[in-house]
C-alpha cells in the first residue's frame, strides 16, 4: 500500500508544477522520488526532505498528512458527520463548518463543486487551509 507521504507527494507535486521556477524545479524532484517509490523503493524519508526545504510546501504537507496521535491537541471529529468516515481518513481537502467547535467537513471531490449547507448550523462552510 502507498504511504501517506507518497500520496500527499503526489499532490504537492501537481500543484507546484503549475507554480513558478523554483516550485517547477521541486515537482521534477518529487517525481524523481515518486518514480522511485513506484518501483517499490521507500522513498518517505527522501520526500520529506525534499519538501521540508521550503516553508510554504512543509506547512501544505502538514495539511495534506492526517495527523499523528496526540498531535493537533483538540482535534476531535465528530462520528458520522463526516462523510469521509472520521478519524484514519486520506489527507482532507475541502469545506469545513465556520463554527469552531462543530468540526463537519466535507471534502471536495471536483474542482468548483459548491459545498451543502453544515447539516447542524445550517451556514455556509468555508474553504480549509
Ligand atoms: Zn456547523
Amino acid at each position: 500500500m502507498e504511504s501517506e507521504v507518497t500520496t500527499a507527494a503526489r499532490t504537492l507535486r501537481q500543484e507546484l508544477s503549475g507554480s513558478d521556477d523554483a516550485g517547477r524545479a521541486m515537482a521534477d524532484q518529487i517525481a524523481e522520488l515518486l518514480h522511485r517509490a513506484d518501483a517499490g523503493q521507500d522513498v518517505d524519508a527522501d520526500l520529506i526532505e525534499v519538501l521540508s526545504t521550503e516553508p510554504a510546501v512543509r506547512s501544505r504537507l502538514a495539511v495534506l498528512l492526517p495527523p499523528e496521535d496526540g498531535e493537533r491537541s483538540g482535534y476531535s471529529p465528530l462520528p458520522g458527520l463526516s462523510p469521509m468516515g472520521g478519524p484514519g481518513s486520506p489527507a482532507f481537502e475541502g469545506f469545513i463548518c465556520p463554527v469552531a467547535e462543530c468540526g463537519y467537513r466535507y471534502p471536495v471531490f471536483e474542482a468548483g463543486e459548491e459545498p451543502p449547507p453544515c447539516p447542524r448550523h445550517g451556514c455556509e462552510l468555508i474553504l480549509a487551509v
